[in-house]
């Protein structure tokens, strides 16, 4: 290998006119931003080059031929024949042998080389280029992640080619997400991702919510009037403490994993169950599940999680509620508004005196100074908190460490779903919106590189900036 280093750059061809037009743009450069585009440029050239000229070699090589699929007689070549590919240092084009069945059986073609190059029949674009595109279009709209590619590798391609990429790459993680579904519903034991000491030691906390996301009336056209569809979304972290500088405790997350799909509640339970065994449920010390008051959401803490976990009720939206009760409420008492009520209910609920809270709505909904219409509200509020009253224990959760407040979900649903979803003008289509969802789903998680290949795509060899 060491040998062969050399021999390929003495084989680049200096003649050739691109070098040499790259070469003069080169010596009249007079700015250093200038001579610094130059000298990059005449790197890609001699990347190309040694590409192709690697390939070339690779390709001498004699393989060893298999047998037909079809009539199992041995294949034979049938020569060298011409392969190109889009890639990151441009376009890139070498021969290579190519054998099938003396008898010419149908499908018996093989391309050795292809194969050893994981590279398949109809690949136009190789997967480090697809990989970066896809990496830009998880943040940006298409025809910005087009134009970005374009400014940072120099490679053009159009908004339908970008798009196209993360169509693949997006079913292609729903198609892993599928395939464990389907592991998991045949009974086979999910494997959990591995945990270092600390983190296994931490709660493991499970919030959802909703947000809706704007779709196409009409699919293959935007116009039309914007159909609002729910996506669900579920978070689940690791739950740790630590110090600020100013000596307080916050809580902080660790393994964010976020869970997400289009469609109601019932849709999301497998996949979040999947995600939460991924997650060490089955081990972990403490298991939290902590959301709004949705409906559906506390009856999917029911199913799934009631048996192994604490649940907590959201505290700003409690607290919305005793607002909802302080502000029907006037007892004709000028020395207390309802703000000063409210605050006052507010803090009791936070110190965990919710029972006295139940109580005293109770008397009040039954005392004649009340109004009926008050006396309903006050009885609402009484019933959403005796439903709850073991999820409102906030100290308790406090003490414990734990958050009490489902804000991680709600920012993770702005991060996840409307900065790249509810842009200006933006409509989905189903399959459009849920491979660039499960695209983003993969990055968030961790698990974007192996969607391109099985070994790293990162340029780690050689540091530009070292
Ligand atoms: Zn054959």
């Amino acid at each position: 290998m060491r040998q062969r280093q050399p021999q390929l750059i003495q084989r680049l061809d200096l003649d050739d006119p691109d070098w040499q037009q790259l070469c003069q743009t080169l010596r009249r450069s007079t700015t250093l931003a200038a001579i610094v585009l130059s000298a990059w440029q005449m790197g890609l050239w001699m990347a190309n080059r040694i590409v192709e000229q690697d390939l070339t070699e690779r390709a001498q090589a004699m393989p060893q031929w298999s047998s037909c699929p079809v009539c199992n007689t041995p294949l034979v070549s049938k020569g060298f024949v011409h392969r190109q590919m889009l890639t990151l240092v441009g376009q890139v084009k070498w021969k290579r042998r190519v054998g099938r069945c003396p008898h010419r059986c149908l499908g018996s073609q093989s391309v050795p080389l292809d194969h050893l190059l994981e590279i398949h029949p109809y690949q136009q674009t190789s997967s480090e280029l697809r990989r970066l595109g896809c990496l830009l279009a998880v943040f940006l709209p298409f025809e910005l992640t087009a134009w970005m590619l374009q400014q940072l590798s120099g490679i053009q391609v159009s908004n339908d080619t970008i798009w196209n990429w993360v169509q693949a790459a997006g079913q292609q993680a729903l198609e892993n997400l599928k395939w464990q579904l389907q592991q998991l519903g045949e009974g086979q034991s999910i494997q959990a991702e591995s945990l270092d000491e600390t983190l296994l030691t931490m709660p493991l906390i499970i919030a959802a919510d909703g947000v809706t996301v704007p779709f196409r009336p009409q699919p293959k056209t935007a116009k039309g009037r914007i159909v609002w569809r729910e996506v669900k979304i579920a978070l689940l972290a690791r739950v740790g403490k630590c110090q600020t500088k100013t000596g307080t405790t916050v809580t902080r997350l660790h393994q964010r994993r976020l869970v997400a799909n289009l469609g109601d509640i019932d849709h999301l339970k497998p996949y979040l169950q999947l995600e939460a065994l991924r997650q060490g449920i089955t081990t972990a010390a403490q298991v939290v599940w902590i959301s709004d008051g949705a409906r559906g959401f506390w009856r999917l803490y029911r199913e799934c999680f009631a048996t192994c976990a604490v649940g907590i009720l959201d505290f700003y939206h409690a607290a919305q509620h005793l607002w909802q009760a302080a502000s029907a409420y006037q007892d004709g008492n000028p020395a207390r508004t309802p703000q000063q009520w409210f605050a006052s209910l507010r803090h009791r609920l936070r110190y965990g005196y919710g029972k006295g809270i139940i109580k005293e709505f109770n008397w009040l909904s039954k005392s004649k100074n009340t109004s009926e219409v008050t006396k309903q509200i006050l009885r609402q509020v009484r019933d959403y908190l005796k439903v709850h009253l073991d999820h409102i224990q906030y100290r308790t959760f406090k003490k414990q460490g734990l958050p009490i407040g489902s804000g991680m979900v709600e920012s993770a649903c702005k991060w996840l779903i409307h900065q790249r979803f509810k842009g200006t003008g933006m409509r989905w289509s189903e399959d459009g919106f849920n491979h660039l969802l499960h695209l983003r789903l993969a990055w968030v998680n961790g698990r974007f590189d192996p969607l391109f290949a099985d070994e790293s795509l990162e340029l780690k060899l050689y540091s530009p900036n070292r």
